[in-house]
């Protein structure tokens, strides 16, 4: 796809941010907050410094998943993130009355995003952030394409659940990051198990020449965490996701 427009080299880097970490899905619905906020944790507990901005508009959950409420500080001119369960954090949820309904349209959902990635204080000269998980918007339209071409990403994870027509769409997700030259640093298979078959993303990332990076059978206690507000802190489940952090530290 050499005719097509060559992807613009954001110059928005956030301060004292070491590296950027997409977590993206094709659809929605696959668990990609699931993933992006207990990757974020094992990250955490790996020993890094690590924040989460959910930019996710058409439904931003960091603010359930993570338990924030109340809109951000501003401190010196810049936002102050929240801090929950070791990270910091900052949602598009934070920015606007939680019952709105937030139709977004790409430049202004992409404007906002951008404002929250350098003008929050995510990090000190003296004690910088490892990494940025970034929980970006499902799918893989102009609001997306519009988002990591401004953003400036050092390597994304992709979220599927093991069906053909989730993996379709991780497809297509992995083609917009070849699009700006962020590297797919590997595919999670989420949901896996009896339900919606097994071995999938695997394959899909066999058949794209990337990492496969684990999976995630669908589980209560993942969904129950969820809803209380709290990551994993340990068990089964947060071992496969220290698994994945692992992979990932490595290779950003
Ligand atoms: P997305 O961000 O892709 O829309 P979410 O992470 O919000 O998806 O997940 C959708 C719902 O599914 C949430 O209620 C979440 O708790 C639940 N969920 C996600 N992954 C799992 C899993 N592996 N086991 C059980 N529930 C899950």
């Amino acid at each position: 796809d050499q005719g097509r427009a060559k992807a613009p080299v954001p110059t928005d880097r956030p301060a004292h941010v070491k590296r950027v970490l997409a977590v993206a899905s094709g659809k929605g619905g696959v668990g990609k907050s699931t993933v992006a906020v207990n990757l974020a944790a094992a990250l955490a507990r790996s020993g890094l410094s690590v924040g989460i901005l959910d930019a996710d508009v058409y439904g931003p959950s960091l603010p359930t998943m993570l338990g924030l409420s109340g809109q951000p500080a501003y401190e010196d001119g810049a936002i102050v993130p929240h801090t929950a369960h070791g990270l910091k954090a900052m949602s598009v949820g934070l920015l606007t009355k939680s019952d709105d309904a937030m139709i977004w349209r790409g430049p202004m959902a992409s404007q906002a995003i951008t404002q929250m990635l350098t003008q929050t204080r995510w990090g000190t000269e003296d004690a910088p952030l490892d990494v940025l998980v970034v929980d970006l918007p499902p799918g893989t339209g102009d609001v997306q394409l519009t988002l990591i071409q401004k953003t400036p990403l050092d390597g994304a994870v992709i979220v599927s659940t093991p069906q053909e027509v989730a993996l379709a769409d991780a497809r297509r997700a992995h083609t917009l990051f070849q699009r700006v030259k962020t590297p797919t640093l590997g595919l999670i298979e989420n949901m896996s198990g009896d339900v919606f078959g097994r071995g999938g993303a695997e394959a899909e990332a066999g058949r794209l020449g990337v990492d496969y990076l684990g999976d995630l059978p669908l589980d209560a206690s993942l969904r129950q965490a969820g809803d209380a507000g709290a990551p994993l802190a340990e068990g089964e489940i947060a071992a496969r996701f220290d698994a994945v952090a692992a992979k990932v530290a490595q290779k950003l």
